[in-house]
């Protein structure tokens, strides 16, 4: 039996060529509520249009002077409650919706963003918007490529959504012949980040690998020949290159 939990990737910024430096303090790959502190009466960039680029710019609106929002596409991927909220608030600043990050400018402190036009390069198109903290949240992945994404000649593939996480029980067809958490593959299962409709929570994370633990002795106990050794940490340090057939 085997259970996935590699977790997820956050996307980082891809910069043009020479433009690649980030200074070694001020831009965050994301946001905590234990930020506010430190964001207090400052100027805050939130890079993204999701729900993770929402939330924060909520939570840093809080405490800090002015939130604003660069975001390529605007609200792309925002739930309608998160942009009803983000809209209404006074200190979020949505003027740089349809604008990308060019480069962050800097040495060893972030000190300005500069921005453009999505997609535009014109110099006329670029704005420079000063702040000492960036946050960019665009996103991740999950940590699937070992998993193998497409099936091996001898090997069957563990089911995965088109952004490659993990689909277990209910998200699989037919439904009702796995285990909760149990992948395509029978006894392997699948719980936290990977797993496709992840919260990527910390607590459920938690839950989910506890709740994935149980059908695993469900199924040793479906199955007399596993052989269950609770006390083994032989592998603990290892990485897993792949899934393969016996
Ligand atoms: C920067 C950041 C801040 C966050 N802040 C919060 C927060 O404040 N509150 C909150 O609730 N959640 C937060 N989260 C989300 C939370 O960390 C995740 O939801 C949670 O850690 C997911 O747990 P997981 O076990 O699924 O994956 P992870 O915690 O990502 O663990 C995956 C593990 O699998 C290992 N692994 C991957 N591939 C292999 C392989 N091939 N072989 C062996 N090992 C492998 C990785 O090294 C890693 O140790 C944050 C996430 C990030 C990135």
């Amino acid at each position: 039996m085997i259970l996935l939990a590699c977790g997820s990737k956050p996307h980082t910024l891809k910069l043009a060529k020479g433009k690649e430096r980030i200074p070694n303090r001020g831009v965050y790959y994301s946001a905590l509520p234990c930020d506010q502190q430190r964001e207090k009466g400052k100027t805050v960039v939130i890079i993204g249009g999701g729900d993770s680029a929402g939330q924060a710019a909520l939570q840093f609106a809080e405490r800090s002077s002015r939130v604003i929002i660069v975001a390529r596409e605007g609200f792309d991927a925002m739930s309608q409650a998160l942009q009803d909220s983000v809209r209404k608030n006074r200190k979020i600043n949505t003027d740089y919706f349809g604008y990308e990050v060019a480069e962050f400018i800097g040495e060893q402190q972030l000190e300005a963003v500069m921005v453009r036009k999505t997609g535009g390069d014109k110099a006329s198109s670029r704005r420079q918007i000063k702040t000492t903290s960036a946050y960019v949240l665009i996103g991740g992945d999950p940590d699937t490529a070992w998993v193998g994404h497409r099936a091996g000649p001898h090997s069957e593939r563990v089911a995965q959504t088109r952004k490659h996480y993990i689909k277990t029980d209910v998200y699989l067809r037919p439904h009702g012949t796995k285990l909760p958490f149990e992948t395509s593959l029978n006894g392997v299962f699948a719980a936290g980040d990977v797993r496709v409709n992840s919260l990527r929570r910390v607590g459920q994370a938690v839950g989910q690998g506890a709740a994935a633990v149980a059908s695993m002795e469900r199924y040793a106990s479906n199955n007399p020949r596993i052989l269950i050794d609770k006390k083994s940490l032989a592998y603990t340090r290892f990485h897993v290159l792949a899934l393969t057939s016996p």
